[in-house]
């Protein structure tokens, strides 16, 4: 049976991009590995909409994440944190681990942090050294107003920290127009790779802050040091170089289409699953829907771990189930990275076969008719 993996990461890795990570070890301090290191560079401003460095990291997402705070963030700083679901809740754990005072701002899972209350918080606590938040969270489907949030927090001394993990390279980011100052992400969601790279660009207000934090909490993730190497296309120490490698193809894929382009397929791609759930009796959970990832709720008759179950076994389709506590109420569905209009048909047939085979009446097609309806309808 054929795995169709349509999880919020890991993603679909392209065949080409599987053959060049397959290609046999070089050297990472060399001419070549500075070549493609240049180019990967380039592409990286282009995904990230930024003329400011993008540092490339060997971790998974958080890792980024946790660099951007401990660099940007003395011990002891006042971070805010923008809290509305269980990625947002790592902000306040990493917060924790590092001694730093974390402000939080918490919303039910679901909803979405008003730029009011941002607003409210940096009144409150002027003294805030961050304020750290999530582009797409991928617990719920919420995606926030960055461009309002880089607004407020550029009036004032802190840096905006965006968890861009799921978000970056989906949905619409604009990282120097909408003034961020630190965005991270990881290479296994939009970015269309395996795990194992982390990425995070660095305005310079935000390196400003880090050049003044004398002692980071931190050795490996010196980010003083990575920009440092990434003046003569180096890295500190030795780079994942053979997912670098492969990262050239799938940044080639997005300057090839352009980021506007690749923003308004994938708006095209949320709207049209949503309306094949929803015509299959669903609801969109989140208030503030973003284009990387549908999370839908289930109706009470509806198993949701069950569903997802079967359409795993039965029909090799691969979802993600809720967690926490929406555990098999909720599940979510990706449309980033190379996952296209047909893997998500496939995703909506195999959710029709099983919901009958679980007894509940469906009209077979009727998620299909609505899918393809709607992306005929916002076609460019
Ligand atoms: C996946 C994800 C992360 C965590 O990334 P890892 O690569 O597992 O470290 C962080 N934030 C968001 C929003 C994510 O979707």
């Amino acid at each position: 049976m054929k795995l169709r993996l349509l999880t919020p990461g890991p993603t679909p890795v392209p065949e080409e991009i599987l053959l060049e990570l397959a290609k046999p070890m070089y050297y990472h301090r060399s001419p070549e590995f500075r070549e493609i290191f240049k180019e990967v560079n380039v592409g990286l401003k282009t995904v990230f909409a930024t003329s400011q460095p993008v540092l490339t990291l060997t971790s998974s997402g958080t890792g980024s994440m946790e660099a951007a705070l401990v660099n940007a963030v003395s011990p002891g700083g006042k971070v805010i944190c923008l809290i509305a679901g269980r990625f947002g809740e790592r902000w306040r754990h990493l917060c924790q681990v590092f001694g730093m005072n974390a402000i939080c701002i918490t919303v039910p899972w679901g909803e979405a942090v008003a730029p009011e209350q941002l607003e409210k918080a940096l009144q409150d606590h002027p003294d805030a050294s961050a304020v750290c938040t999530t582009l797409s969270e991928t617990s719920t489907g919420v995606g926030h107003d960055m461009k309002a949030f880089g607004d407020i927090v550029a009036r004032t001394p802190a840096v905006l920290i965006v968890d861009g993990v799921s978000g970056l390279g989906a949905m619409e980011c604009r990282t120097d127009a909408w003034k961020l100052d630190l965005v991270c992400t990881g290479s296994q969601k939009a970015l269309m790779m395996p795990p194992g790279l982390a990425f995070v660009s660095v305005s310079e207000k935000a390196r400003t802050a880090i050049s003044r934090n004398a002692s980071p909490a931190t050795f490996y993730f010196d980010l003083k040091k990575a920009l440092k190497s990434l003046e003569t296309l180096d890295t500190p120490y030795t780079p994942a170089h053979t997912l670098i490698r492969g990262l050239r193809l799938a940044l080639a894929r997005f300057t090839a289409e352009g980021m506007e382009n690749v923003w308004a397929r994938q708006t095209r791609h949320a709207a049209a699953t949503r309306a094949g759930f929803q015509a299959l009796g669903m609801t969109v959970f989140p208030k503030r829907p973003n284009s990387a990832l549908t999370v839908m709720r289930l109706p009470d008759s509806i198993d949701g771990t069950a569903m997802l179950g079967r359409l795993e076994k039965e029909h090799g389709i691969k979802l993600a189930n809720g967690q926490e506590h929406f555990k098999g109420t909720i599940f979510r569905i990706a449309h980033m990275g190379s996952i296209d209009a047909f893997d998500l048909l496939a995703a909506l047939a195999g959710t029709e076969r099983v919901l009958r085979g679980m007894g509940h009446p469906v009209e077979l097609g009727s998620s299909l008719t609505a899918f393809q309806k709607t992306l005929v309808e916002n076609a460019p």
